[in-house]
């Protein structure tokens, strides 16, 4: 079960932090791109879904890795995970870019001719060393090491040539931490459609030495075909951030994309009532279902304790379900964490003026980490990180 590998509880999540910290610095930095098998020990964190679904925070972890190296001594696990906020950023201000990515994998799931090539790949039946063992362990562990994951849609693109955004998608429906932002525009990165003219070209010595010689895979492409970018571009503002009125009755709605509202709210907002949607519909797959499915219910346990206030496990938050909380509740808003681009914000976005007319303002609340960090993506990532230091002095970390 997905979650014997990840307990989907922030108790389980802090206590990974908390063995992990020590690690954080230079075993960190020199062991990241290893990845010696999924039951092998591992330089890396393995925290992502947590991070995901927000059950712990970027701003909590950075914070407790910090109390314990120098900002230089953890430099690049920092700007790992700012690369999470970096890519969070750039799709917000970039929407179409989610999209299109729909619609081409909804293209190319009805038009690719070679559906079998798809489906050989998906199984780990292609013959290729590494990339059909990396196939059943994504489907079976719902995760894989970064590396693995670079030469797999490496190899899906370039060797393979298959569709990107079919690989996109086969990595969505198993990935435990499947994320609109970080998948998409890892694989869109991958293929030499993020950054102009920049390809990630997996090889054999690579693959060899940073498996531990476990995959010696031949035959790789070695060039890099950049395929036809089918995805306008239209940049928007990051959209204006709101306060919330705590005196104001409340339904609090906890939805996949956050997790964590104790650290978002006070505990004096007037909090009437609180449903955790563990809703399927803006998940993609089955690992990834199953760990929200706990999930909701460790942060169900956690809100009632922190807001007192009745909770409810919700598996859907259509307008009707949130109407009769809110009424029950005398709640006259409701408020919830920022959805950043994906389902979840699709479907507060259709909800938010159905709600109005019963007269319930729909408030979507951004913790300060994404305000600060956000609107700085607008170029690469180069820049990007060169205003981490600064920010997060800004934020006293
Ligand atoms: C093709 C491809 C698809 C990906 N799809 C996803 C996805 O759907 N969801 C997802 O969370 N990550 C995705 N990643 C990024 C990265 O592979 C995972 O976040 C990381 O492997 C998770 O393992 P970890 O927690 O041990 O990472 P660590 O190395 O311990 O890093 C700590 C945290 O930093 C963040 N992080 C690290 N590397 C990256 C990165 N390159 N991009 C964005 N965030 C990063 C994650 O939140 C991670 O938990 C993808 C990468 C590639 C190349």
């Amino acid at each position: 079960m997905i979650t014997d590998i990840f307990p989907a509880s922030r108790n389980a999540a802090l206590s990974r932090l908390a063995q992990f910290i020590p690690g954080a610095g230079q075993n960190y930095a020199f062991g990241r791109n290893t990845d010696s098998g999924p039951d092998q020990p591992s330089a890396v964190s393995k925290l992502s879904p947590y991070l995901r679904y927000r059950m712990i925070t970027e701003h909590e972890v950075v914070q407790a890795v910090l109390e314990r190296h120098s900002l230089a001594a953890a430099e690049k696990y920092i700007q790992e995970v700012l690369w999470r906020t970096y890519w969070k950023g750039w799709l917000e201000m970039r929407p179409s870019v989610w999209t299109q990515f729909q619609a081409e994998r909804d293209g190319q799931r009805d038009s690719f001719p070679n559906a079998r090539a798809i489906r050989n790949a998906e199984a780990g039946q292609t013959g290729i060393e590494g990339f059909d063992d990396w196939a059943r362990e994504l489907v079976e562990t719902g995760y894989l090491h970064n590396h693995a994951r670079m030469w797999f849609a490496s190899i899906w693109i370039f060797t393979l040539r298959l569709p990107w955004a079919l690989g996109a998608d086969f990595f969505l429906r198993h990935l435990v931490d499947a994320d609109a932002a970080s998948n998409t525009l890892s694989w869109r990165w991958v293929a030499g459609l993020q950054t102009a003219g920049k390809t990630y070209l997996a090889t054999t010595d690579n693959i060899a030495r940073y498996t531990n010689g476990r995959f010696e895979p031949k035959g790789l492409a070695t060039t890099a075909t950049i395929p036809a970018d089918l995805t306008a571009i239209n940049q928007r503002p990051v959209p204006f951030s709101v306060q919330v009125d705590e005196q104001k009755p409340a339904l609090l709605l906890v939805t996949p994309d956050d997790m964590n509202p104790e650290s978002l709210f006070s505990s004096s907002t007037a909090i009437r009532k609180a449903v955790v949607a563990a809703d399927p519909a803006t998940l993609w797959g089955d690992n990834a279902r199953g760990f929200v499915a706990s999930a909701a219910s460790d942060a169900a346990e956690r809100i009632s304790g922190t807001f007192k206030c009745p909770t409810d496990v919700v598996d859907t938050f259509d307008v009707e379900t949130l109407i009769t909380h809110a009424k029950e509740a005398g709640a006259e808003q409701i408020i919830t964490p920022y959805a950043p681009v994906g389902p979840v914000a699709d479907h507060l976005a259709e909800l938010a003026p159905r709600l109005d007319r019963e007269g319930i303002s729909l408030v979507q609340i951004r913790r300060k980490w994404d305000e600060k960090f956000w609107p700085h993506a607008t170029k690469g990532f180069f820049p990007f990180k060169e205003k981490i230091p600064k920010i997060l002095g800004e934020m006293g970390l």
